[in-house]
């Protein structure tokens, strides 16, 4: 067993494990597999009624109607009934992040190894939720749990880590640079910046625009995106000016920024379903750390209908770039489908926007469109099942029954 699974709500995953490890098998075959299924979402907006997919060798080989395959001849996963999508992808999470032995958040008194393993467990639940790409934004644990998913030898998403945080006091723009350049040899995918103040502290622009500059111009040059965290208008602002890749939470924007962004071709990541909701749901769990004071709890719940209202307004900013992340943390991991499932029953987004937004469009955010975030020959083999169909009742994303990444399946709930 790869992980210690300890609690009732985990047990269900160690079946999942079996598959994994059989899946690596076939998949050392090159024998092709194919899928059946009720329907398909292709990730850009097409849905493909009565799907065949062929895979072979880790890649979608062909897609079309389920007749293609021939009347008679039986699928490698016959997944009647169920809706099959591209594994879904979040471009924010905090994989290290989680509740220790005493309850908390906080890692205190942890070993490394112990460190580690929540890690992998929340990988694996991650996947087991249908996320086959995450973006972990981001710990230096995130380098080796990395190396173990894409060797093979723990189930999770394909990973990727910013690392280590960038922030006011990271120092000069000189020093800014060199530690760019640092984080870009100790492999980084990206860089995340923090250019303001918590949520739960206001959320004040903190670093200067010639940092939140130097940070961003030298990611781009040395092929790095950046990620940052700003909620006032100003630091928005500064991000936007300063060709940051991606503004994320942005929670006071007015349309003056939504409008900037979208001018300056800075994606918007804003997360309106999960992140506040957890903390709130977890509340005593995390109450009297750091800024989890009474305070800090009013920000956050009176920060909830604004973001609402926040995202309605992103939703009608016209070339607005809207990105699907969570900021899943401790108690969010393998809920990242919440922030959809909010998008489209609360904020009114049309469901096959969301799905587009976190499968291709997510995949372009992450500069993966030629590997991942669509069902198309070439592509990786990354898909799920869901048990519905998301376009009607979007709530399916919480049924999800079948994970294939890389061609390899890591669960299969379906019925025989
Ligand atoms: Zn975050």
């Amino acid at each position: 067993m790869p992980l210690s699974i300890t609690t009732a709500r985990h047990t269900s995953f160690a079946a999942l494990t079996v598959f994994a490890f059989l899946g690596a098998k076939a998949f050392t075959q090159t024998q092709p597999i194919t899928i059946r299924a009720a329907s398909a979402f292709d990730g850009t907006g097409r849905s493909i009624p009565s799907p065949a997919i062929v895979v072979r060798d880790g890649k979608i080989v062909s897609v079309g109607p389920s007749a293609a395959l021939g009347a008679g001849r039986a699928a490698t996963y016959d997944l009647r009934g169920l809706t099959i999508l591209p594994g879904l992808i979040d471009t924010h999470v905090h994989l290290d992040t989680h509740f220790g032995a005493d309850g908390r958040p906080t890692s205190r008194g942890e070993t490394p190894a112990q460190s580690i393993m929540y890690e992998a467990e929340n990988a694996y639940i991650t996947l087991a939720a249908g996320f086959t790409t995450v973006q972990s934004i981001g710990s230096p644990l995130d380098v080796d749990v990395r190396a173990a998913i894409a060797r093979g030898v723990i189930p999770g998403p394909r990973l990727l880590t910013s690392i280590r945080p960038i922030n006011e006091n990271t120092g000069t723009p000189d020093e800014i640079k060199a530690f760019v350049r640092k984080l870009k040899a100790d492999g980084a995918d990206l860089v995340k910046l923090f250019a303001s103040k918590s949520s739960r502290e206001g959320g004040a622009q903190t670093m200067t625009d010639e940092q939140i500059r130097a940070a961003c111009g030298d990611a781009k040059a040395v092929g790095l995106r950046s990620w940052v965290h700003a909620h006032s208008p100003s630091s928005v602002r500064a991000a936007a000016l300063a060709g940051c890749t991606t503004v994320t939470h942005g929670s006071q924007v007015t349309d003056a920024e939504l409008t900037l962004m979208a001018d300056r071709h800075v994606s918007f990541e804003p997360n309106i379903g999960l992140v506040s909701q957890n903390y709130l749901q977890n509340r005593d769990r995390y109450y009297g750390i750091g800024n989890f004071d009474d305070q800090g709890f009013k920000f956050t719940e009176d920060g909830i209908p604004l973001k609402l209202a926040m995202f309605k307004r992103a939703l009608k900013t016209s070339g607005l770039t809207l990105l699907m992340g969570t900021d899943a943390g401790a108690g969010a991991h393998g809920r990242s489908a919440e922030e959809i499932i909010y998008r489209v029953q609360v904020a009114g987004q049309p469901a096959a926007d969301a799905l587009r937004d976190t499968t291709s469009l997510n995949a372009r955010s992450l500069e993966l469109s030629e590997i991942v975030g669509t069902i198309a020959p070439g592509l990786e083999a990354d898909l799920i099942a869901v048990d519905g169909d998301p376009l009607k009742d979007i709530t399916a994303l919480r049924r999800v029954v079948f994970v294939m990444k890389h061609g390899v399946v890591y669960k299969n709930l379906s019925k025989p």
